[in-house]
């Protein structure tokens, strides 16, 4: 339908209450008068004007209109297809539309208490295209909400998996894995909640209490005298490069507690990094500062070789799936041993993740890879064995 603007004469009902909800308007001129009948009278809900939505509650849940509107004075309306804010709800976020749906039901029982009839149903509209929709965002509410309560009560915690050099054996340093202990489900992967931390700005309290962590554990190592000291791999999500001063606190906390700054790294996944010129100032303070960055999960999602000259990353992480299918596929060996031969000629430092065998290891021996990480070498550890071990 072709959608250009109506002119309505003063006086004429655009719609009226009980009426399907085939279209919402867009008030370019004039005014119109919203009615609603209570007890056989008809009483004025609302007057809209020029830019004013009209209509776009029926629309929006798929409900017979509530109201009665008509043209107070000559109006200009354009009309809006309900394909189009359909398509708009369809890209919203869950949340957003469990909030949009919540509050017009709420609005939909008010108002048909008023009117004295009974609330009429909406269709399965825009807001539970799929079924799943609103148990998801319900869910992911109720999970967002337990998380900021983890990160009060101190449910969160770091595991710290060691990565060894291949060629001396010894622990080089560990990656801070964020751990969650919920009270009903246990412990909680970060790839669960990472993400939904990701989609609010609870990725940066969160990011504060790794650094923070992954600083006292440091310490700790420092204070039982473990010399030269391991480092601490640090996962760092674009959204806190892009909203925080991540750095700059990482440099003056690393100083205020006596350690050497070099000792935290940062873990960047490319498949998550958006924004280059970001990723590539923060290269280059990062190396100011004398901090390396490594290129995380590398060969899965988005690797595209096009930025790799550009961003001098010190460390380039193999994802694990490499580890995996290289014993068992030639095409994977292949190339998992160009993927490795690729890093070595960028002068940057190769970890292969997820060895689980001896058998992989010596592979990797084999290829001149400078560190691997995984189960063979150790699980992500609490900070207390990691005393432990260097202790003895
Ligand atoms: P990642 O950075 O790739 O971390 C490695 C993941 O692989 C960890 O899962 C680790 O437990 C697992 N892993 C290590 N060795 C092996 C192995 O030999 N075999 C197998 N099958 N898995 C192994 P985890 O701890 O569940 O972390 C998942 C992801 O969550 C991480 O992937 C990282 O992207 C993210 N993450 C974890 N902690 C943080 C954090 O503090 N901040 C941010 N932004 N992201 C984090
Ligand atoms: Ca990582
Ligand atoms: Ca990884």
């Amino acid at each position: 339908m072709a959608l250009i603007p109506i002119e309505v004469e003063a006086g004429k009902v655009i719609f009226r209450e009980g009426d399907p909800p085939d279209v919402a308007y867009l008030i370019e001129a004039g005014e119109v008068r919203v009615l609603s009948s209570r007890h056989g009278e008809q009483v004025l809900l609302a007057t809209l004007r020029a830019g004013d939505l009209l209509g776009e509650m029926a629309v929006i849940d798929d409900a017979p209109r509530t109201a009665t509107a008509i043209a107070h004075g000559h109006c200009v309306l354009l009309p809006i297809d309900r394909a189009a804010i359909g398509e708009r709800l369809e890209q919203t976020d869950p949340i957003i539309r469990a909030l949009l749906e919540g509050q017009i039901q709420r609005y939909r029982s008010g108002l048909s208490a008023m009117q004295g009839r009974p609330l009429v149903a909406p269709k399965p509209s825009a807001f539970r295209r799929s079924g799943q929709d609103g148990v998801e965002s319900v869910d992911k509410i109720r999970l967002e909400s337990q998380l900021r309560e983890a990160l009060a009560t101190g449910d969160l915690e770091l595991r710290f998996q060691p990565l060894i050099e291949i060629a001396s054996e010894k622990v080089a340093g560990y990656e801070a894995l964020v751990r969650w202990n919920h009270p009903i489900r246990g412990a909680v992967s970060p790839a669960e909640f990472i993400a939904l931390a990701e989609e609010t700005s609870l990725i940066n309290p969160v990011g504060e209490l790794v650094l923070n962590r992954a600083i006292d554990a440091l310490v700790r190592l420092a204070d039982g005298g473990v010399d030269p000291l391991p480092f601490i791999a640090i996962n760092v999500s674009p959204k806190q490069l892009m909203e925080s001063d991540l750095l700059n606190r990482t440099v003056d906390r690393t100083r205020a507690a006596g350690v050497p700054v070099n000792r935290i790294k940062l873990e960047i996944t490319e498949s998550r990094m958006v924004d280059y010129p970001t990723v590539q100032a923060l290269l280059l303070r990062c190396h100011r500062e004398g901090i390396e960055v490594s290129l995380d999960d590398f060969g899965t999602g988005f690797s595209n070789l096009g930025h790799l000259h550009a961003l001098e990353f010190d460390t380039v992480k193999v994802d694990q799936a490499f580890a995996r299918h290289m014993m068992t596929s030639k095409r994977a060996m292949a190339l998992a041993q160009s993927i490795i031969r690729l890093i070595h000629s960028l002068d940057a430092d190769c970890v292969v993740e997820g060895v689980e065998t001896e058998a992989q290891l010596e592979v990797l021996r084999g290829l001149g890879v400078r560190y691997a990480q995984g189960y063979l070498v150790g699980r992500p550890q609490p900070l207390g064995d990691v005393l432990a071990a260097w202790s003895r």
